[in-house]
């Protein structure tokens, strides 16, 4: 999975917003007859679709987005079938340990390396 932020989506649609409003600006400085040969439909037409934007992005709600720790599944010498989280040690069976991706205790994160011996 991937993130974005808010900020950086929200500054891109200002951008095209703004890009609007300028056009918008423009015409409105010129005379009723420039007016009604150039139609900015289009660039107003952006303005509101980047204003409603802007508001729903603002409206999604923010992830708490915690790192899952490292860890490691960890041969036990004394008991031939089990090993143990490195990082919280707590014992799973070493069938099991081969499924998990993810310590089901702690929730460590053992799929960067291999298992200890
Ligand atoms: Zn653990």
């Amino acid at each position: 999975m991937s993130y974005i932020r808010k900020e950086d989506v929200i500054k891109r649609c200002e951008f095209i917003k703004k890009l609007g409003e300028d056009v918008v600006l423009e015409w409105q400085g010129h005379t009723e007859d420039y007016k009604e040969q150039h139609d900015v439909s289009d660039a107003f037409a952006r303005m509101r679709e980047m204003r409603d934007m802007i508001l729903f992005i603002e409206s999604l709600p923010v992830a708490e987005i915690a790192v899952s720790p490292k860890g490691q599944w960890v041969w036990d010498e004394e008991r031939e079938y089990e090993c143990h989280c490195s990082n919280c040690k707590s014992v799973v069976s070493e069938k099991a340990s081969r499924k998990m991706r993810f310590c089901p205790y702690c929730g460590a994160d053992m799929r960067m390396k291999g298992r200890i011996k």
